[in-house]
This record gives C-alpha cells, sequence and structure tokens, in this order.
C-alpha cells in the first residue's frame, strides 16, 4: 500500500500539517509501516496513520474531468481504484471511469467540430 506514497512524501507531509501533527512523525510512521509492517505501529502511531496516511491510499475521490472550455472540473464523487490510484500517484492524475470516457467523447466531438 505505502509503496504508492514512496515519490509522494510532500503529500504525507500535507496531510499531517491539516490534522495537525508533525510531519517528520508522519512521515516515519508511513516508512516503518512500509518496512516493518502496519503491525508493528504501536497504538498511538495507528491512530496517526489512519487518521493522516489511510485516506490518501483508501477511497480516493476522482477528482472530475475539466472540459477544455470550462475552468473547473466538474465534480465526481466516484472513488478511484486501485489501478487509478497508482496513476495518481505515479503520473500525477487519474479519472474514474467514467470521466475517462467523457473525456475521450469529448475529444472526439472536438475533433468533428473542426471537420466541419
Ligand atoms: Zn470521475
Amino acid at each position: 500500500m505505502t509503496p504508492l506514497l514512496e515519490n509522494n512524501i510532500e503529500l504525507i507531509e500535507e496531510a499531517a500539517r491539516d490534522n495537525g501533527r508533525e510531519e517528520g512523525a508522519v512521515v516515519g510512521i508511513t516508512k516503518q509501516a512500509q518496512d516493518r509492517g502496519y503491525e508493528s505501529l504501536s497504538p498511538a502511531q495507528v491512530r496517526m496513520f489512519e487518521l493522516c496516511v489511510r485516506p490518501l491510499i483508501e477511497g480516493v475521490q476522482c477528482p472530475g474531468y475539466t472540459h477544455e472550455l470550462e475552468d473547473n472540473p466538474r465534480e465526481c464523487h466516484r472513488i478511484l481504484d486501485d489501478d487509478r490510484l497508482v496513476e495518481l500517484y505515479t503520473i500525477g492524475n487519474a479519472l474514474c471511469e467514467t470521466c475517462e470516457a467523457q473525456a475521450s467523447v469529448d475529444n472526439h466531438s472536438k475533433t468533428s467540430f473542426f471537420k466541419d
């Protein structure tokens, strides 16, 4: 699970700040969970992990698809599956299946619009 976050330490730090925890401590716990297993965490560390790190690796919402002519993404509350979560953390963006389909439909209609 946590190898996902290996190249995204700043996300963990941000989550720590958001929750009023010490960045180094939360990053340390994440690394420990990765190296020595979740079971090696103390109850206090588990609480910190659940609070700060769990929301980054589970139940992550689709950021929503942004149409080329619009400024803001369309709201989407679907949850990204594991494969897409990996995409999100490796290439920096990912959409749920539905938004992906919408994006390709829009791309297609743009192409035919310019053809006329
Ligand atoms: Zn979506």
